[in-house]
């Protein structure tokens, strides 16, 4: 295929910054056409980027003038757009998550079951990332022996007061809940969420911070620290630990200062910052891959296990009891 010829549907804040790194940094795709429900930036994006303006997502993906499709809009408008792309038979790269429910995740994934050919990807993005990369080729080698626990946290400064709780899940954690599955190969089998002394800090309508605990069907057991009024930084961590050894997630490299008898490094501040080239590497594999006829990153199945993981640490938060992850056995179709 020469030049990918992508429809983007969704310019707000990520679709901008997808449509500019698509068109100023990575190469073999093309954006050619956008909509999103705001007329006005997507009028002042195709301007901007000589891309064609459509009023309707749907159009945009029917239109035999796009090739495949990223799907950018708000959450609650990714499934219409991702089964308008699997009946059309187009690649498509949809930001997370899927879908907002399980039931309609699963939908899509029975959709393009039906349709025999793997179309679509999810954008969980951690999956690019360098440091994430090393930790995964050590674990497959063996370096640490087999896994045995995973920790990670993932912190923010601030976050809005009208935060809520469920955002701890459906926005934070879900990115570990597909991460970390991958990271050591294994499934869900249960998971239950602790609720620790809440920061002062916090919103009236958000308990600060929260633990998620997973138990994988191999017994590996992963916690994870949700805190999003840290107050001090973006701070991802991680960590694996294994029959002989432990491998860490390496935090980002900034200058390492000596000043007012301090030496210290400064921290990120912000997502975009620290996970800017796996956006980079993310989509560029995500063009390669589809001109080559492929679907080679998080497919429907990782999105649809994500959207009833998150469910089941919801449901665990709320009973204050361990869940079940209900699931069935990952078909052959996603393996
Ligand atoms: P945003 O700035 O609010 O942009 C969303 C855009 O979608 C807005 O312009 C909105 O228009 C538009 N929209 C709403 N309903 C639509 C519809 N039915 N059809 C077409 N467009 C519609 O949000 P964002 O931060 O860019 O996030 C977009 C998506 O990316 C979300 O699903 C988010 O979860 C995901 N995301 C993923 C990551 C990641 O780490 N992978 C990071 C950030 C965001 P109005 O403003 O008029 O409503």
């Amino acid at each position: 295929m020469e030049e990918l010829r992508i429809g983007v549907v969704g310019t707000g804040a990520i679709g901008r910054k997808h449509v500019r790194r698509i068109t100023e940094r990575l190469k073999g795709g093309k954006v050619v056409a956008v909509s999103d429900a705001n007329l006005a930036g997507a009028q002042a994006v195709a301007a901007e980027y000589g891309a064609e303006l459509f009023e309707d997502g749907g159009a945009l993906i029917a239109s035999p003038g796009v090739d495949a499709v990223i799907v950018t809009a708000w959450d609650p408008a990714h499934k219409e757009y991702v089964m308008d792309a699997v009946r059309a038979g187009k690649y498509v790269f949809c930001e997370k998550p899927l879908a907002t429910t399980a039931a309609d995740c699963r939908e899509i994934v029975e959709a393009e079951q039906a349709g025999g050919k793997r179309l679509v990807q999810v954008g969980f993005m951690r999956r690019y990332d360098e440091g994430y990369r090393r930790m995964k080729e050590a674990v497959d080698g063996g370096f640490i022996g087999a896994p045995l626990m995973v920790h990670c946290a993932h912190r923010n400064a601030s976050m809005d007061p009208e935060y809520e709780d469920d955002y701890m899940i459906t926005q934070c954690c879900i990115h570990e809940i597909d991460l970390v599955k991958w990271l050591i190969d294994d499934e869900y089998e249960s998971v239950r969420v602790l609720l620790p002394r809440s920061t002062k800090f916090t919103g009236r309508r958000l308990h600060d911070p929260q633990i998620a605990q997973i138990r994988t069907k191999k017994g590996v057991c992963i916690d994870v620290e949700i805190f999003v009024n840290c107050q001090f930084g973006y701070d991802i961590q991680c960590q694996v630990v294994g029959e002989c050894g432990a491998v860490n997630l390496p935090d980002p490299s900034y200058l390492p200062y000596r000043k007012g008898a301090v030496r210290g490094a400064a921290l990120c501040t912000n997502w975009e910052d620290r996970f800017v080239e796996a956006y980079n590497v993310e989509l560029q594999e995500w063009i390669d891959a589809t001109r080559a006829g492929r679907v080679d990153g998080p497919n429907a199945w990782d999105g649809y296990v994500a959207a009833v993981t998150a469910d089941a640490m919801i449901r665990a938060r709320e009973a204050g009891e361990g869940m079940p992850v209900d699931l069935p056995e990952r078909p052959a179709f996603y393996r």
